[in-house]
């Protein structure tokens, strides 16, 4: 290994720890690959490390994005148009299957995956959790800086298909994260199986909650377009009985509501659903990009926060989004909710998705002892609230580079 300097101090007008205020005229030691000490640069700069300025810059934590399908990353086709039937989940995912059954070339797949981690990391994103139906996709992540969190998603509504991927669930290696897809797609037999295997392994449980209201039409009174999609693949299942209820009671009545259960999308939550989500521990991944492009609404994010969740933002795919961008999810978010405090976003593609995948000791924040590999952002903020302003609605202007 090459020999570098022991010890670095990083300066910037603005430092950004994001679990604590905004520090002017900042400043960080790394050493060995590790934060020892953030604060004023007036109290560090005694200490004997290299100087290295970052003027016009604020140094941030990298982010974390908590929802994508990197193997849907060859079908950007379908995300760069806004959908041509806004709200119409069913027609979407009709569209979706279509365009996936049709690329038939699977390098080509997994060098459109490989393509959109390489522009993740540029985008400053230094972990993910990602979602697949291969498991050869788990492979990825590998040789990548960006840390793949990666999660097998297993669906089957009829009785049969239930059966079959539960059966196939005990084939797949013990150490393979497995989970389901949604409450529309993925049988309660199947739902438990799944909670049950990621428990025992342990691993995070992401599903697909509460997106449309045609989920909840379809939970609420078994009826509605989702049932007219599923019966029309032959899906449908006779034996099924709407619980009556919306997607998150109806979780918790199925006992998969917990602190590992990560739910996103919750766009179509009642008040009530998000008081038991706070009560399970459970936790939420926004994802207002998609949720725009698709045209389903908008999550309850303000009575969310006075529930005390504290959730974290995902892109989700580039089937349904333009960008794998959390600076510009960031941005949607403020503007689909604008009384939001910037910080309280900031900590949403931070610290939240951090401590979300168990990983706060060493990302989503700036603290002695986490990860070296940190963001600095051009930016000429005068004030703190103006650097907390512009990392959280700049958007695609955002100018960055990776401090190691
Ligand atoms: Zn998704």
């Amino acid at each position: 290994m090459m020999q570098e300097p022991d010890r670095y101090i990083y300066r910037a007008p603005f430092v950004v720890p994001v679990s604590g205020p905004v520090i002017a005229d900042g400043a960080l030691i790394t050493e060995q690959g590790k934060v020892m000490a953030v604060g004023r640069y007036a109290d560090l700069k005694e200490a004997e490390a290299e100087l290295v300025d970052y003027e016009g810059h604020v140094l941030a934590p990298a982010l974390v994005n908590g929802h994508a399908h990197l193997e849907l990353s060859h079908l950007a086709a379908l995300g760069g148009e806004p959908h041509s039937r806004p709200g119409d989940m069913p027609d979407w995912i009709g569209r979706l299957l279509a365009a996936r059954a049709a690329a038939t070339d699977p390098e080509e797949a997994a060098d459109a995956a490989r393509y959109a981690l390489a522009r993740l990391y540029a985008g400053g994103c230094g972990a993910v959790i990602d979602i697949g139906n291969l498991p050869e996709s788990r492979a990825l992540g590998e040789g990548f800086k960006t840390r793949v969190s990666f999660h097998l998603e297993l669906l089957g509504f009829a009785q049969k298909s239930q059966e079959a991927a539960i059966s196939r669930l005990e084939t797949l290696p013990p150490d393979l994260c497995c989970t389901g897809h949604a409450p529309y797609s993925t049988g309660v037999h199947l739902l438990q199986a799944l909670k049950e295997r990621a428990r025992r392994a342990p691993c995070l449980f992401p599903l697909h909650v509460a997106e449309s209201a045609d989920e909840i039409e379809l939970l609420r009174s078994g009826n509605g377009r989702f049932r007219d999609f599923l019966a029309a693949r032959g899906a449908w299942d006779d034996s099924f009985t709407p619980p009556g209820v919306g997607a998150v009671v109806y979780l918790d009545r199925l006992g998969l509501l917990d602190e590992q259960t990560l739910c996103v999308h919750a766009v179509h939550v009642t008040e009530e659903e998000i008081a038991l989500l706070a009560e399970r521990g459970a936790k939420v991944c926004l994802c207002p990009g998609s949720n725009r492009y698709m045209g389903v609404g908008r999550a309850p994010v303000p009575a969310m926060l006075a529930h005390g969740l504290q959730p974290c933002l995902g892109t989700d795919s580039l089937a349904s989004n333009s960008n794998l961008s959390l600076w510009q999810e960031m941005a949607l978010l403020r503007e689909d909710h604008p009384a939001i405090a910037p910080a309280e976003v900031l900590a949403m593609a931070t610290q939240n998705g951090a401590r979300i995948l168990g990983i706060e000791a060493e990302r989503g924040v700036i603290a002695p002892g986490v990860s070296s590999s940190l963001l600095a952002v051009e930016c000429t903020a005068q004030t703190d609230d103006e650097a907390l302003e512009y990392l959280t609605s700049g958007g695609a202007a955002i100018r960055l580079e990776w401090i190691e």
